[in-house]
């Protein structure tokens, strides 16, 4: 045993292993596979793994001791707490008017009335309503996002607004709010929406909501309803009353002091300014100048600007703000921290980096008895590869997730690459190393890069749609379902005669007693029950000319495309082949 004491992280890659230890990766290899581990170079193996390789090669490895990011405390007592504005998301099922209900809050709003509106969308905006009270909205792509940020620990939203279409009542995507919304701690208050169309019944509504545990406070529960048409405007002002008066008695507070706190709702690239990121603070303050880091990327703010496209120079707990300076596009829903020199940011957001690598490893390899078998089935799956561009992260990672719930048994997507912004030459160059497929979402084609694509035999589509673009990429996986052996039975012979045409060749004679006997198909030899072989069925003759079948109750000969050892009393099972993919 060497005296040497090396460590590793809790997840190390093959290769990365080998050079720690100073051993060629061959070695590594090979001893994987002798303990069942078929993984390559670049795989990722546990230190469990990792310390029995070592051992067996002679090394002695400890765990490295990393502590990992830390959040700092959201400051939720002293002194300096002052009330701030609640925010809140709307949630429900497609088509059910969530979008509707935010643009009629926006078009209500005062103060943005008198600044021209909202003129750019950030991810979250504030209203004024009921005698300047705020209220924040977060405005981001449903539940994938809501969900997402609840995933990176943070917890944004205050109140949710489960919207129910009253002429469509409780749907699948409903539950699945309230799911959401139970998850994250949130408040909920119901707007049933759509009461001015005629099919309307708003009461039934409150009894689907109820037999799911949402119980109207009229009925005795503790969930406040409200009626709404967010089309003609009915009932949302009382919606945004009902807000401030639940957010009162919430006594949301924050303290505007001290280094911004707060998440990404919103990021992209944009031409000239570089990682653009909305955020929404949630305690101190956001200057520009100030140093931050934001996910697994960091930066020093060089511009803010809120949802009216004013510069602003600061942003106080619940409003966003939408700025540059930082270094890379950061992943909606992670987590913003001001620090005081732009080293510390970066020093928190590698440490965030290093944690989300670990995180995101699903194919991490171990020695256990079915990684085996596990194995095994992934040499037998197909895997699509695909790049796909987004205009905003938020949409990229609700398309990413959305695909990946596509992946079955046999055939998975991955993402060769994957960004944000226009789709670009090294998009096309990515996707002709995999399976030549680029799926563009709301993301810009300029017409060299089509020509581009077609030229190298790249399937570059489009899609506003994200129903669309999964139910391509379902068929393009389709494509690679293996195909199912389907075997049906025609017929049954009795065999009752042999007749021996040359040395090597014997004509069968006998009875087909159902169904029928078919040149072509195959028969499965059967003595007493059991089943001794299975042969092509070369010929069909009935009185010596040759036919296509016998049918039932007919008697003929069967020849074989090989030598058979057949006996009289035998029975013939003939069966036809056809091939069918899997289904999905
Ligand atoms: P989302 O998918 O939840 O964002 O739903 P949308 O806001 O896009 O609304 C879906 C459809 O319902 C659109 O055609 C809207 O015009 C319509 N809609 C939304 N709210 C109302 C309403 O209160 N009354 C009526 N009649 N139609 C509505």
């Amino acid at each position: 045993m060497s005296e040497e004491k090396i460590t590793i992280p809790e997840i190390i890659r093959v290769g990365d292993l080998a050079d720690k230890l100073s051993v060629p990766v061959a070695d590594v290899i090979t001893e994987l596979m002798k303990n069942g581990v078929m993984a390559t170079i670049n795989e990722n193996i546990d230190f469990e793994t990792a310390e029995i390789i070592a051992d067996i090669l002679g090394f002695e490895i400890t765990k490295e001791t990393d502590e990992g990011p830390k959040k700092k405390e959201v400051k939720t007592d002293g002194k300096n707490l002052k009330p701030r504005p609640p925010i809140v998301a709307v949630l429900g099922h497609v088509d059910h008017g969530k979008t509707s209900l935010l643009d009629k809050i926006r078009e209500t709003d005062v103060a943005g009335g008198e600044s021209g509106g909202i003129t750019q969308h950030i991810g979250a905006y504030q209203v004024e309503c009921c005698g300047k009270k705020k209220v924040t909205f977060l405005d981001t792509p449903g539940h994938e996002a809501f969900e997402k940020m609840r995933e990176h620990g943070a917890k944004v939203t205050d109140i949710s607004i489960l919207i129910v279409a009253a002429d469509d009542g409780v749907k699948p995507q409903t539950e699945e709010a309230i799911k959401h919304i139970k998850n994250a701690g949130s408040k909920m208050v119901v707007a049933v929406n759509k009461i001015d169309k005629p099919g309307a019944d708003p009461t039934r509504v409150r009894q689907e909501l109820m037999s799911k545990g949402v119980t109207p406070q009229e009925w005795g529960g503790d969930i406040e309803f409200v009626d709404i048409s967010a089309k003609s405007g009915e009932g949302v002002e009382k919606l945004l009353e009902t807000i401030i008066a639940l957010s009162e008695v919430m006594e949301l507070r924050a303290d505007p002091n001290g280094d911004a706190q707060g998440v990404v709702v919103e990021s992209n690239m944009e031409p000239g300014k570089g990682p653009v990121a909305s955020i929404l603070i949630q305690n101190g303050t956001l200057h520009i100048g100030d140093h931050l880091q934001a996910g697994e990327t960091f930066g020093t703010v060089k511009s803010m600007e809120d949802e009216h496209k004013n510069k602003v120079e600061k942003a106080t707990p619940a409003s966003a703000v939408k700025i540059s300076g930082l270094k890379a596009v950061p992943e909606v829903a992670q987590l913003v921290q001001g620090f005081a020199s732009e080293k510390e940011a970066r020093v928190e957001a590698e440490k965030t980096k290093k944690y989300g690598v670990v995180k995101k490893l699903q194919n991490v390899k171990k020695i256990d008895a079915e990684s085996l078998s596990a194995d095994i089935e992934k040499s037998l799956k197909s895997e699509l590869g695909v790049v796909v561009k987004a205009d905003v992260v938020g949409s990229l990672e609700a398309i990413k997730e959305s695909l990946t719930k596509l992946n079955n048994k046999y055939v998975t997507i991955k993402f060769v690459g994957e960004g944000v912004g226009e789709v670009s030459e090294s998009d096309i160059a990515m996707a002709e190393l995999s399976d030549k497929v680029i799926i563009a979402f709301k993301s810009k084609v300029t017409p060299s890069i089509k020509q581009a694509a077609k030229n190298r035999g790249v399937k570059l589509v489009s899609y506003d749609v994200i129903y669309e673009l999964i139910s391509d990429v379902r068929e393009l996986m389709a494509e690679l379902m293996p195909v199912e052996r389907i075997e049906t039975v025609i017929g049954h012979l009795k065999v009752l005669a042999l007749f021996k045409v040359s040395p090597k060749k014997t004509v069968v004679g006998g009875k087909v007693e159902e169904g029928k006997a078919e040149k072509g198909s195959w028969a499965r030899l059967k003595r007493k029950g059991e089943v001794l072989g299975e042969y092509e069925v070369s010929a069909v003759q009935k009185n010596m000319d040759e036919i296509q079948a016998a049918k039932a109750g007919e008697e003929c000969g069967i020849s074989f495309a090989e030598k058979v050892k057949i006996e009289v009393g035998d029975v013939l099972e003939f069966y036809t082949v056809s091939e069918k993919k899997k289904e999905m």
